[in-house]
């Protein structure tokens, strides 16, 4: 199909913004089917983009600025150089690291589509009805480029695709299948659950995150709220905490953090996980109990729409936690959600550090890691942010 612009309307394109959206199409010609490939013209009908297309707001994410053929050499070709990025990062070809992401959306010029590996199994996640009829042939151009490394592709759209497309899609593997769920991660074991975890199964972007907690852990006694799968956990275990308390509001993390545990440390008696609300535990747990925090909640504003309330949200989150914390802890505190920015979730937490009336100095300041990276024409791909407090 081929999709005209609006006069004007390509000025964010000459800039590579990879998004065209539905307001800045003055005609659609051939075919209008959600997912096809639209060669994208100017008013004056010049070529501009070729992406997918699909009804919503944004109707074209673009996959090319040059008027190439999205063939297998093209997806092979996008794939190779993912990949050249995650082995010059050095998170895969590791023998101590198997775990990364090998593709990330639009910091990687492939809008739509995610990708984790996770030892000999990459998770393949469409967040575009495009990218979703594309599976297959990524799948086989994933597995050329990959080679022996890897034996299965598991395929998991079903909550991220538009739910009106209506694709009937389902979960699955579209290559091998195998049961073997054991991941490295910095030469630390866990079971990645990508049939039914969250995300592809397991939070990827915190790797550099948890190795920096590593380094606190030594004679501490942490409380790591939100841990889902317990990452952090098991780094603080690592890093020769004192004890270490998981809690989720989900039974269902309880179990995979317990797993995980002592899938590295059998028989440990310093850990203990909780099924708890966070802002109960957080209110009921004694004052000067931890001196290692760390609060990494689900985003609180998916949608821009959400802000003001997220921001109260990540503002009474981190109060608790600097009423509480001993003298001399640390917390590390995050933000996952798009939608709030730096300063935004600085605002929150320094706000809170205000309220509770205790001294606080910035260690660190953290972010998504570098296989998670930004295409510099679309910052709004930079979301995950953190702070690492010392409160006296
Ligand atoms: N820190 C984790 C990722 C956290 S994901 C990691 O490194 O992998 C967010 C987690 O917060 C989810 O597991 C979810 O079950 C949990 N959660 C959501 N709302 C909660 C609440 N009110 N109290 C406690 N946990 C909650």
């Amino acid at each position: 199909m081929t999709i005209y612009l609006k006069r004007g309307k390509e000025e964010s394109l000459q800039r590579f913004h990879p998004w065209i959206f539905s307001g800045a199409i003055q005609r659609i010609e051939g075919p209008e089917e959600e997912g096809a490939l639209a060669r994208v013209f100017t008013a004056n009908g010049d070529y501009i983009a070729t992406g997918h297309w699909q009804i919503g707001s944004i109707a074209v994410r673009v996959l090319t600025f040059s008027d190439e053929t999205i063939d297998d050499a093209f997806w092979r070709r996008r794939l190779q150089v993912a990949l050249d990025v995650r082995k010059a990062i050095g998170v895969a070809g590791s023998a101590a690291n198997d775990t990364f992401r090998l593709v990330h959306g639009e910091g990687d010029n492939l809008p739509g589509l995610v990708i984790d590996v996770y030892g000999q199994t990459a998770v393949l996640q469409a967040h575009s009805v495009g990218m979703h009829c594309c599976r297959q042939q990524i799948a086989a151009a994933l597995k050329e480029v990959m080679g022996a490394e890897l034996e299965n592709i598991y395929y998991k759209s079903e909550t991220t695709l538009p739910f009106k497309a209506d694709l009937g899609q389902e979960n699955g593997f579209l290559l091998g299948g195998s049961p073997d769920d054991v991941a490295m991660e910095n030469g630390l074991k866990f079971h990645i659950d990508w049939l039914r975890g969250q995300k592809t199964g397991f939070f990827v972007d915190q790797r550099d995150n948890r190795s920096l907690l590593e380094h606190y852990a030594r004679g501490r006694d942490v409380l790591n709220m939100f841990c889902y799968t317990g990452g952090f956990s098991v780094y603080a275990l690592r890093g020769g905490a004192r004890l270490v308390h998981s809690v989720d509001s989900s039974a269902k993390a309880v179990e995979l953090v317990n797993a995980n545990v002592a899938l590295n440390f059998p028989g440990d008696t310093r850990h203990e996980a909780f099924a708890e609300d966070a802002f109960k535990y957080l209110q009921q747990m004694d004052a000067g109990a931890y001196d290692l925090i760390i609060l990494d909640p689900p985003a609180f504003a998916k949608h821009k729409d959400a802000l003001r309330n997220a921001l109260k949200g990540y503002t009474r989150l981190n109060a608790r936690a600097f009423e509480k914390i001993r003298e001399g802890g640390v917390l590390f505190t995050f933000s996952c959600s798009q939608a709030v920015s730096k300063d935004q979730f600085r605002t929150a937490v320094f706000t809170a550090a205000a309220m509770s009336g205790r001294s606080v100095r910035i260690l660190h300041q953290l972010h998504q890691p570098a296989d998670h990276p930004v295409n510099i024409y679309h910052p709004e791909g930079e979301y995950l942010k953190g702070l690492v407090l010392y409160v006296e």
